[in-house]
């Protein structure tokens, strides 16, 4: 009987329970493609997996991960060959699909992204699905027409996976960026990314007002709630927020002023069912264009043992930046 070693999630009388234990290879769910699974990454949404703080796990027992890079171990697909180098995100994958907290994983090939050549499996994962859904936040301004001489840029959640890897790709095109932290002994690192401005998140985190002084033109939001309602209530005339995170809260309690007295624009980041041309766009794009010496910076490395105590870290908010979780041999 051929076994993996895997986090599984089960669940009893007693509610969700989570090991590492060996998981046996005739239990994977069906898909074309079979991956050696070498790096995988712990995002928030794998933190409420983990825990069982939200019911983003929707199938008993579950794999879960969202995200991982591996090689193609099988292929029936004709995109992929035994060797490949790939990488998956989203698509159900540890919510659904059995997951990425694996020494392997089987999937649709039509999920798969093909690893940038001149991106490592740690890279990618440095990235994960925080850093890919950071990217196509940053697509999503400029296909709005905004540009660095437009205006400062906010970005909430700073600290965090998806701030981090936005204010670095920001700053690195040339953005003032403003990044709003509960974590003041995170100043240095922030500047570090390329930060201009910090600001306290407490003066965004409270009820605001519909309409507040015009401080930005563009953000990025990975919080919700009042965060993204006073975002928008300061967003300067004819800007635009994205919005993918709720770090905070699911609710957004704001009001219409923004959107139809300073023309703003709200624009709705989903990484999970994002359509794969806008994948491949959004990987060749941070593969380019993220400094890999900053990406370094922000990534810190553990093992498949330490997933699920992390996953308990990063609803915390003590994770910083992005953790890689190393697999197997690349
Ligand atoms: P992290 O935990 O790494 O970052 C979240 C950050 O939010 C924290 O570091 C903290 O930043 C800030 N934060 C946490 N709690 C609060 C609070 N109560 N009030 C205000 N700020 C808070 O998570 P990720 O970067 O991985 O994900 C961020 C969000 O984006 C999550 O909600 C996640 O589910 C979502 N997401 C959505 C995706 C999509 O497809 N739409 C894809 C990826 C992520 P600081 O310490 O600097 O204040």
């Amino acid at each position: 009987m051929n076994t993996f070693r895997a986090v599984v999630i089960e669940k009893g009388d007693g509610g969700q329970t989570v090991a590492l234990k060996d998981f046996r290879e005739a239990d994977l769910m069906p898909g074309d493609v079979t991956l050696r699974v070498t790096h995988s990454t712990v995002n928030y949404k794998d933190g409420l997996a983990l825990t069982g703080r939200a019911p983003v796990v929707r199938r008993f027992p579950m794999i879960p991960g969202i995200d991982c890079a591996g090689v193609v171990e099988a292929s029936n697909h004709p995109d992929f060959r035994v060797g490949d180098r790939v990488i998956l995100d989203g698509w159900g994958t540890g919510e659904t699909h059995l997951g990425a907290y694996a020494e392997k994983s089987r999937v649709k090939g039509d999920w798969l992204v093909p690893l940038p050549a001149d991106m490592t499996p740690a890279q990618a994962m440095a990235i994960g699905t925080a850093g890919f859904t950071a990217m196509l936040s940053v697509l999503a301004l400029e296909k709005h027409g905004l540009k660095p001489d437009d205006g400062p840029v906010i970005v909430t959640g700073a600290a965090g996976g998806v701030g981090s890897v936005a204010i670095a790709l920001l700053a690195q095109a040339g953005w003032h960026v403003i990044a709003s932290t509960g974590r003041a002994e995170e100043a240095d690192y922030l500047k570090g990314l390329g930060a201009a401005e910090i600001i306290d998140r407490g003066e965004l985190s409270g009820t605001g007002r519909p309409l507040g002084k015009e401080r930005w033109i563009a953000g990025v939001d990975a919080v919700g709630s009042h965060t993204l309602a006073n975002v928008l209530s300061m967003t300067r005339y004819g800007g635009a927020v994205t919005a993918c995170g709720l770090a905070q809260g699911m609710d957004l309690p704001a009001s219409v002023a923004p959107f139809i007295l300073r023309g703003v624009s709200l624009l709705g980041i989903d990484s999970v069912m994002c359509p794969k041309p806008r994948r491949v766009e959004a990987w060749a794009r941070v593969a380019t264009d993220l400094n890999r010496g900053k990406l370094a910076e922000i990534t810190s490395t553990i093992q498949l043992k330490d997933v699920i105590a992390a996953g308990a870290d990063i609803l915390a908010g003590k994770i910083r930046g992005r953790l890689v979780v190393e697999i197997g041999a690349a």
